[in-house]
């Protein structure tokens, strides 16, 4: 709990929009850096119908949100789960393109993780109106503040 206590702490510093929500933060699986929290995490109800560019998606609660993950393949054959949410703790890397972007009507630049430079997603602005905007982020580059903390309970301590 004190390493996790750290961690958020640490990542605090960095952060404007978000508060330490604790179990539900999504940590940056390489440096313990927060992403983002279930509250930007996009509601199913609000989410934008799944592009037709997906191989599928699937239903899941993620930071306490219930959401859509979209499943796609790149043009290099990597496939990726992407967790869609509204803010997110990270650094735009690259110019905005379309090229053949997984949500048509949006651009998409790349982004990594703000402390350690892992990649995190990509983050999406509509082409027809910039206040539309969202984060596309790798389900397997995060893990939960709950998670992280079950890791480092004492087996048989109090909890
Ligand atoms: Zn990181």
């Amino acid at each position: 709990m004190l390493l996790l206590m750290l961690l958020v702490t640490a990542a605090s510093a960095h952060m404007i929009h978000m508060k330490n929500g604790g179990e539900h933060d999504l940590i940056c699986r390489a440096c313990g850096k927060t992403i983002t929290q279930g509250t930007f995490v996009t509601k199913k109800s609000d989410q934008m119908s799944s592009p037709s560019t997906i191989d599928y998606d699937y239903e899941m609660a993620v930071g306490g949100t219930n959401t859509t993950i979209h499943v796609f393949t790149n043009p290099a054959g990597e496939r990726f789960h992407v967790l869609n949410a509204l803010d997110a703790n990270v650094r735009l890397n690259t110019d905005p393109t379309d090229d053949a972007t997984w949500y048509p009507g949006y651009t998409w630049v790349i982004t990594t993780c703000s402390h350690c430079g892992a990649h995190m997603g990509w983050y999406f602005e509509s082409r027809e109106d910039r206040t539309k905007v969202f984060h596309g982020i790798v389900l397997d580059k995060v893990i939960s503040g709950e998670y992280c903390d079950s890791l480092i309970r004492i087996p048989g301590g109090k909890p």
